[in-house]
């Protein structure tokens, strides 16, 4: 859903140094963002922001795929990626 879970938000507040685990989009761009999938391949953009131990399946995409996935036709602008 495009939001920081509040353990990590917790975590980059207070962390001394970040190392970085990339992983990547299918197209091989850097994947920034997650979507999880219901059992059907269907993306879900609501519910529960942490599900453990379903049947979903979590998928790393870039940011221009994540936003296709999620239905989100709006032209990428500065102040959104920042403001969020
Ligand atoms: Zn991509």
């Amino acid at each position: 859903m495009g939001k920081l879970f509040p353990g990590s938000a917790r975590l980059l507040a207070l962390a001394d140094e970040m190392r970085e685990v990339r992983t990547v989009c299918h197209c091989g761009k850097k994947a920034t963002m997650v979507v999880r999938k219901s059992p059907n391949g269907k993306v879900q953009v609501s519910g529960d922001q942490v599900l453990v131990g379903g049947n979903e399946m979590y998928v790393s995409l870039c940011r221009i795929h994540w936003r296709e996935a999620v239905g989100d036709r709006k032209p990428i602008v500065e102040e959104e990626v920042f403001s969020k």
